[in-house]
Order: C-alpha cells, then structure tokens, then sequence
C-alpha cells in the first residue's frame, strides 16, 4: 500500500477546501462507502474503522437492524414537531427509561444540546427544589473535560484551542482536578446544583478515574443534595462493556446525558435521562428543539435500545476489550509509553521518539486502518462493537509496524 495520496483523492479534497471552512484537519482520505466496521474510500481501497465516528458507530455502518427501523419509519413519518404527538416517540422514551433504570426521558439531538440541557435542568432544579438563591447556582466540572461546543460549554473547557477568542463565557462553574473526590466535596457550597463529569474523558485520551471515584461522587452529592450528572454521550451505551461507565463502579448518577450511539450511526439523536423529581422540573415551553424526538430519530433510538436491552453488545464489548488489552500491553516500551483500556476503548500514548499522534494515524491510514489522534500524543482506538477479533489483531500488527518502522 502506498502513502502517498491518490491524485482524485487529492483534487476531492482540495475541491472540499474551497468552499468548507477549516473548522477540522481531517486525515487525507475520502471515504464513499461503509459497512460493518469497513470503510471504501473513492478510490476503492478499504480501510477498518477503529474510530467509529467517536462512538456514534458503536454498531459499525449500515447495521441491518437499525438501517430496517430507519428505512420502514422513513416511508411513514420523518418530523411532526413537537407541537403534536408522534406514534415513535413514547415507545423509544419508555424503552430509554427502563434501559437507564428512570422515569423520564428528554429528547434532543446533538450530546452539546443534551449537555446544555443538563445544565438548565440543574440550575431549574437548584432554584425550585434546592432553594438556591436567584441566579447563583454553580455547576462543578472537571479539568480535561470535553462536553461539547456551544458557548457555554467551551467557556468551561481548559482546552485553549476550544475557548480562545470564543468568549465572554457563561458564569456558575467551578473547576476542580479530574479523578479526585476529595476536590469536588471541597468545592460543593450552599449554591451548587450538580457535579457534571466524564465517567471516562473520552477526548482527553480515555483518561479513567482511580477505583473507586465514581462511587465517591455519588456518595458525596447523595449527602451534599447535588445533582451528579454522568456524560455518558461517548463512554456509555456499550462502548466499556457494560451499559453505561457508571456500571463498571455500580454506580447510578441522578441524570444521564446520552448521544452519540443513541443515533445507531444514522442520525444525531441526544437525551437528558433523570427520575420525575429531576427532570420533572422542567415546564411546557421552558425548553425544546424543532428536531428533538422525533419520529424518524426515535423509531431509530428505539431499534438502539432493543438491541443494547439484550445485552449482547455489552459482552461483546467487554470480551474483545480485554483481547485488545492484551495485545496493546506488548506495545508498551516499544513505541507505546501507555495504554488505557475501558472496556473497547483504548487511549494510546505514543512515544515521542516515534512520531506525533497525527504521524502515527497517517501511517495507519496508508496501511488501512483509520484511527484519530487527540491531544498531540496519544491516538484513540474505539472500534464498531460488532468487529471481530481477528480484525482487531490484524489493526495491532499494522499498529506494530508503523511503530517499528
Ligand atoms: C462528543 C461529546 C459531546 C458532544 O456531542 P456532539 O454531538 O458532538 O455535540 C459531549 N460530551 C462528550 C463526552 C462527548 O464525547
């Protein structure tokens, strides 16, 4: 295979780049075809996705299942708005509550917009059931986090190149150091609402908390009456081999702030999932989205929770991820100074002597597998849930030997 760019490919992009603002770097390849975890590019060359679209392909490309729920809604009944009642929006809300173990469930589209969403349930909450006085509810978030790209969000983000020249932010959040319980009780006042962490930081590498600091903050906001809102939007719906991180530490949060996957791959579809005395704050007309719930995207997240309610997914997971954490532990000291795995979910740091993490991927990319780095260093690895292993082995081996090359 070569690395160099194909020249249709070449012209592809730059025809691309006249016309798209440079908002991404994407990795040199113009892909016209999935399926499974495979990808085509323009040119027919193949490639294994091992970044299924951060997570939002946990069921690989064009899942029979999934593609038949959307094709059969399609043909019905795309979008009512919110001004009428749907047939598909009910079913996939009761089966989304019962698969997080709550009442209620609201329904919007991209994981920014269910964090936003999380944020007003919060202060709502803080004001009309806490008691917080007017306008001073504080919401604790973590260092390294990453919950999307609206104003108020990259205004709580410590990543420069996300908040720079974005400003004047959102006021009410409190930052304290991923991964320490200790920092988030001692932040806690009279006028916090809610703690909102990443059970895993997906975009900061797959960086996962000490044993034991889920079950921490669960404690401490149960005897501080503060809401703990998990986003699960890339740790959770399979990806770590139990439904949600919160599981790996038995751990339920108040409110649950899903996306990615919850669109099986087809459609952006997000959600804010929390018990009555939560979510129950919020009143007609107080919040919404023209989009939001409806019934293509929900005959879509329905199909999504049937198939995670069996529990197949999740012990896919968890089997091929402890495969993949074997096979990656070798690589340490040989081009690989970390790896990181939750369940099928690798972070790996790459060895500086050996190249960037940009480097690494491009030389994935021309021996066909497509991976993303993050944060310089360290490359993400985060396959379709429904890749086999020995796909999985052949990626190692081109991982391998882009690192000896
Ligand atoms: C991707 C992501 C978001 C934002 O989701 P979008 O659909 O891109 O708006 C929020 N939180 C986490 C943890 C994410 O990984």
């Amino acid at each position: 295979m070569s690395t160099s760019i194909d020249s249709g490919t070449a012209r592809l992009i730059a025809d691309e780049g006249a016309h798209l603002a440079s908002n991404y770097s994407p990795l040199p390849v113009v892909i016209a075809q999935g399926e499974g975890a495979w990808v085509t590019d323009v040119e027919g060359k193949r490639y294994l996705d091992l970044l299924s679209a951060y997570s939002a392909l946990n069921f690989g490309h064009g899942h029979p299942a999934i593609v038949t729920a959307a094709q059969e809604q399609l043909n019905r009944l795309t979008l009512t708005s919110r001004a009428y009642h749907n047939d598909r929006l009910g079913p996939f809300a009761a089966a989304l509550a019962e698969l997080c173990g709550k009442d209620l469930v609201l329904p919007m589209n991209t994981g920014a917009e269910a964090v936003e969403t999380g944020i007003k349930v919060a202060r709502a909450w803080g004001y009309r059931v806490k008691g917080i006085r007017p306008d001073a509810a504080t919401v604790v978030v973590a260092d390294g986090n990453f919950h999307g790209r609206t104003t108020t969000i990259v205004g709580f983000s410590d990543d420069p190149t996300a908040r720079n020249d974005f400003g004047p932010f959102a006021p009410g959040f409190v930052h304290v150091p991923y991964g320490d319980a200790s920092a988030i009780e001692a932040a806690i006042d009279e006028n916090t609402a809610a703690v909102l962490i990443e059970p895993i930081q997906g975009e900061a590498g797959v960086v996962i908390p000490p044993e034991g600091y889920l079950r921490a903050v669960r404690e401490i906001c149960t005897r501080e009456n503060v809401l703990f809102i998990a986003d699960e939007i890339q740790s959770g719906l399979g990806r770590v081999g139990t439904t949600f991180a919160c599981d790996r530490e038995g751990v339920v949060p108040d409110v649950y702030l899903l996306g990615k996957a919850l669109g099986g791959g087809i459609l952006p579809l997000s959600a804010v999932v929390a018990d009555r005395d939560v979510l129950g704050v919020i009143r007609p007309g107080e919040h919404g989205s023209t989009f939001g719930g409806n019934p293509l995207a929900s005959a879509v997240g329905l199909r999504v929770v049937e198939m995670l309610a069996s529990g197949e997914f999740q012990t896919r997971a968890a089997a091929l991820g402890e495969h993949l954490e074997a096979k990656l532990a070798d690589l340490v000291g040989h081009g690989v100074t970390a790896v990181r795995v939750a369940g099928l979910w690798a972070g790996v740091d790459i060895d500086p002597a050996v190249g960037t993490g940009r480097e690494v991927a491009e030389r994935l990319l021309a021996r066909g597998v497509l991976v993303k780095d993050t944060h310089g260093q360290t490359i993400r690895i985060a396959p379709p849930l429904t890749i086999r292993a020995t796909e999985l082995d052949w990626a190692v081996e081109q991982l391998k030997h882009v690192l000896t090359a």
